[in-house]
């Protein structure tokens, strides 16, 4: 059976990551979708065409697509919005964290696998993001862990990533977070080297939290300023070693958040 004789149609919930120009009409456009993972298709004539999809392929959109698969690059069919979140693509701030999400989880994600759980945080998130009352920095703390923690990466927060020894129970005094290791260790595995952050006792019961609470708890809680720089601070540095490079739009944050006060770290 060939496929360009047997189109294939399906649809998704999907929610829009990157928007690609191709030629002078045309665009390329990756979602996440829950069933599929990550896919691409191609939409044509989204440039031009005012009836097809008008105000519809805005970037973090919630949307139900419909994709028609024939040889090569499937085809969008038609896309409704579920939820626009206009309130992220009106705030550059907001725009550049949702902006980060969306290439570390392109860049991490294979086409085709099923991440229902990765659809559902990155749902969560946007939510979130979109909320007035949200800190967006807080809501990047969120995403981060939890998508380390989906990836099977996430950073060992409760035993020493030297020795494994149980560091539930905390001593006063700042814990120290080894980036090679991946995780706090103890005063005897503590290296010397520049790549230890030390951590507040209170910022690393909050990162706990949120590892055990997971999705379904964890967009209740609320850091404070303390716990947010520190948990900033750390999160981008650990998520980028792990991807093996600074994402773009990481840098790109950088330059247009005020700068986290480091002095506690350093
Ligand atoms: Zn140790």
């Amino acid at each position: 059976m060939t496929l360009g004789a047997q189109m294939i149609i399906r649809k998704a919930s999907a929610i829009l990551l990157r928007k690609v120009e191709y030629g002078d009409h045309d665009v390329v456009l990756t979602f996440l979708t829950p069933g599929e993972g990550k896919i691409s298709a191609f939409a044509k004539n989204a440039k031009k065409s005012v009836k097809r999809f008008a105000g519809v392929l805005e970037l973090f959109t919630s949307l139900e697509v419909v994709v028609r698969q024939g040889k090569g690059l499937p085809y969008l069919e038609e896309a409704s919005i579920v939820a626009p979140y206009e309130a992220i693509r009106s705030d550059y701030l907001k725009s550049a964290y949702a902006g980060y999400w969306a290439e570390v989880t392109i860049q991490w994600l294979e086409e085709g696998a099923p991440q229902k759980r990765l659809f559902a945080l990155f749902e969560a998130a946007l939510m979130a993001l979109h909320d007035a009352l949200r800190s967006p920095g807080a809501v990047s703390i969120l995403f981060q862990l939890l998508f380390l923690d989906i990836a099977g990466c996430a950073p060992s927060l409760t035993h020493c990533s030297g020795c494994g020894v149980s560091m539930e129970v905390l001593s006063p005094g700042r814990v120290p977070f080894d980036l090679e290791r991946g995780g706090v260790v103890c005063a005897r595995c503590r290296p010397e080297s520049r790549h230890h952050m030390p951590l507040s006792p209170g910022t690393l019961k909050q990162l706990r939290w949120v590892l055990r609470e997971g999705l379904d708890g964890a967009f209740r809680l609320r850091f404070s300023p303390a716990a947010e720089r520190e948990g900033l601070f750390l999160l981008e540095r650990f998520l980028s070693r792990h991807l093996g490079r600074e994402p773009k739009s990481l840098s790109f944050l950088w330059k247009i958040r005020s700068p986290l006060p480091q002095g506690a770290f350093l």
